[in-house]
């Protein structure tokens, strides 16, 4: 027996038939009709999405990495793997790829279907400088731009991260970073006399974990004028994030990306800063990387905390925890399936799931009040506050008084930081 409406009247008598209670919400007066708007002026919209979901400003940019030979597969003979063709199950308009894995095809944006330049689609092309650091391989700057001339709307020029080999972590030897900024300088020197195309705009990364090793970067390439930055906190704490942020809004940055990822601590840092410029996106493989090859499924609204799919799954779920448009139609036994369809879609409920954490932010963002008691709640992150707090203190004042206020002077209390 199943009880739909628990009367107000109830008593223990009826306890046998409490575990059936179901919450009924009652009816508004006025009934909002419910349904998807697209803004953006996109031309593109898919035709069997279940979820469109389509926004006027960029600020995710998820990473093909990990996905982008799934999209070939079908999932009920209709939908496509992806969230940029018109079989996908849901639309999102941006994606992200790096030249050292997708240079191997020269027409990439037309093979893989991407919708073309100037249609409300961000594709940006990372340089590959990442996989240069961490593989030690040889990459030619003006190869890389021709690809992201020829597919991109949005490229990042080729550099060397002063990183400790194998790690996320700065350079300890100030010297070592000062040559990769050299090597990243003549890299920046040669595009910017080779670049051809007008469509393609280009962000120059900008490395540094302290005030000062910024400044020297930025002092390496200030010349060389580029349409925007990237900037790429190591390790990408919430300070060293705001850190970042604070200086591209000193220096009146208008296009900034971040290479950051989605942790769910410093994804609010990022969202908060968006007011400071006029388009700032970062982007991760995380979802894709979680979801295709450990078949991790995110919990609704908790990035960090999963259900492991596969063959180490040992849940009792009867259903799926979600109504996302991934598992309005998946199953628990097709996430469990062998093959790589389960893993494709898990990586796309993870996408939603961390599209829609970023949406929540970016509205509750607009009032530092109630974005702050929602992240006490929620992430409970006392650096993430602080990182927050730091940019709000540069938004009202400035940079300098923030460095001051929060006693960040040198190198040390920068490391401090992300200690
Ligand atoms: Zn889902």
């Amino acid at each position: 027996m199943s009880v739909k409406f628990a009367p107000a009247t109830m008593h223990g008598s009826q306890a046998g038939m409490k575990k059936d209670l179901k919450f009924v919400p009652s009816l508004p007066q006025n009934l909002a009709t419910a349904g998807h708007s697209i803004k953006g002026g996109t031309k593109f919209v898919p035709t069997q999405a279940l979820g469109l979901w389509v926004r006027d400003e960029y600020k995710f940019v998820p990473s093909v990495f990990g996905i982008i030979d799934r999209s070939a597969e079908n999932f009920k003979k209709s939908y496509t793997l992806d969230w940029w063709t018109e079989n996908a199950l849901f639309y999102y308009n941006s994606l992200l790829v790096s030249a050292y894995y997708g240079m191997d095809i020269w027409d990439f944006r037309e093979h893989y279907k991407i919708p073309p330049k100037k249609d409300g689609f961000l594709f940006v092309a990372d340089s590959g400088g990442w996989q240069i650091a961490s593989q030690q391989v040889k990459i030619d700057p003006v190869e890389i731009l021709r690809w992201q001339e020829y597919n991109a709307d949005v490229g990042m020029l080729l550099d060397v991260p002063p990183v400790e080999p194998g790690t996320y972590v700065s350079y300890v030897d100030f010297e070592k970073f000062k040559k990769c900024a050299a090597i990243a300088k003549r890299n920046y020197e040669i595009v910017h006399s080779r670049r051809r195309s007008e469509d393609l705009e280009l962000l120059k990364p900008i490395h540094g974990g302290s005030p000062q090793e910024i400044d020297y970067f930025w002092d390496e390439v200030k010349d060389l004028e580029f349409e925007g930055v990237a900037f790429s906190p190591k390790p990408p704490v919430p300070m060293g994030i705001a850190l970042q942020l604070a200086y591209g809004y000193d220096k009146g940055l208008d296009i900034v990306h971040l290479f950051t990822g989605t942790g769910l601590n410093t994804v609010p840092v990022v969202v908060y800063a968006q007011k400071m410029f006029k388009r700032l996106t970062f982007d991760s493989s995380s979802f894709s990387v979680q979801g295709a090859r450990y078949r991790s499924y995110c919990n609704p609204f908790y990035l960090s905390c999963g259900i492991t799919f596969g063959k180490s799954y040992q849940s009792t779920l009867e259903k799926l925890p979600c109504d996302c448009p991934v598992c309005r139609l998946a199953t628990i036994d097709d996430l469990n399936s062998e093959g790589s369809l389960a893993g494709g879609l898990i990586a796309l409920h993870n996408l939603w799931i961390t599209l829609k954490y970023i949406e929540h932010l970016s509205v509750l963002s607009r009032s530092y009040t109630d974005y702050i008691n929602f992240l006490n709640v929620y992430s409970r992150d006392e650096e993430t506050i602080k990182a927050i707090n730091f940019l709000q203190h540069t938004w009202d004042n400035d940079f300098d008084s923030a460095l001051r206020e929060y006693g960040i002077s040198d190198r040390e209390d920068a490391r401090n930081l992300f200690e």
